[in-house]
């Protein structure tokens, strides 16, 4: 294994041209997640807490710098081989669950995994398996609008982690749901984080939440800056 940092920033540079100003999200920005590292993103709305997501899970381009995952530089990267990592070593949850209502829980946690090309029968085991973790197995033969806003969560959480990715991305995981709920919610990504020695960035607005990670980081002047 190697003692590089499972996720790297170096000198990212993202913009947008918005007619008449242009707007500087990250600057000649650094970062550093190590392995087994949680770490909060803690910035208000329209920081660039998405951008910063998105950039690092390959979903976008930076106009300059690199990204680089397991050692690996991905700034040169055809779109099709950023594809290939970000299905299998990055896991994404997002505010909104945005699973297939058509398709059950189980089928959803299924789906990666059989886009992996995994068989059915040892995708659906894992898939049982991590709704089991997240506790919410016995609603795996659920679509998710017969969940609650909190299990739909669980089951996003369960379907990012599917792959057994080697970072988990998330934005505002528990933001659409009640203090309650969000602090179950939040557990349980916790100890699954935990547990199974992934490394996290997790932006959210809940300083509480955010305290207990390993790490505090917030956006300034386009620069990732510890807290
Ligand atoms: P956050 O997640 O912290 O709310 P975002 O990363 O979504 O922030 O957005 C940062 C800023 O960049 C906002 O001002 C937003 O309006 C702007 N922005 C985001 N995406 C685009 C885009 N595709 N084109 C132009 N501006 C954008």
């Amino acid at each position: 294994m190697s003692a590089a940092p499972i996720l790297q920033l170096t000198g990212v540079g993202r913009r947008y041209d918005e007619i008449g100003r242009e707007l500087i999200i990250l600057d000649e920005a650094n970062f550093s997640l190590g392995r087994g590292e949680m770490v909060a993103l803690v910035a208000p709305s329209g920081a660039g807490k998405s951008t910063l997501l998105h950039t690092a899970g390959l979903l976008e381009r930076p106009d300059s710098g690199d990204v680089l995952l397991d050692g690996r530089s991905c700034g040169a990267l055809s779109d099709d081989e950023r594809t290939a990592i970000r299905r299998n070593d990055v896991g994404f949850v997002y505010q909104f669950h945005h699973l297939l209502p058509e398709f059950t829980a189980l089928e959803n946690v299924m789906m990666p995994q059989m886009i992996r090309g995994m068989s059915p029968s040892i995708a659906s085991e894992r898939a049982q398996q991590l709704l089991d973790y997240m506790k919410v197995g016995a609603r795996a033969s659920h679509r998710p609008s017969e969940l609650s806003g909190g299990e739909q969560q669980r089951v996003a959480i369960a379907r990012a982690v599917a792959n057994a990715p080697l970072v988990l991305l998330a934005d505002e995981p528990t933001g659409n749901l009640d203090p309650v709920t969000s602090s179950y919610v939040f557990e349980a990504l916790e100890a699954l984080v935990r547990q199974s020695g992934l490394s996290a960035m997790i932006a959210t607005h809940n300083h509480e939440l955010a305290r207990r990670m390993d790490r505090r980081v917030t956006l300034k002047n386009g620069k990732i800056i510890n807290l």
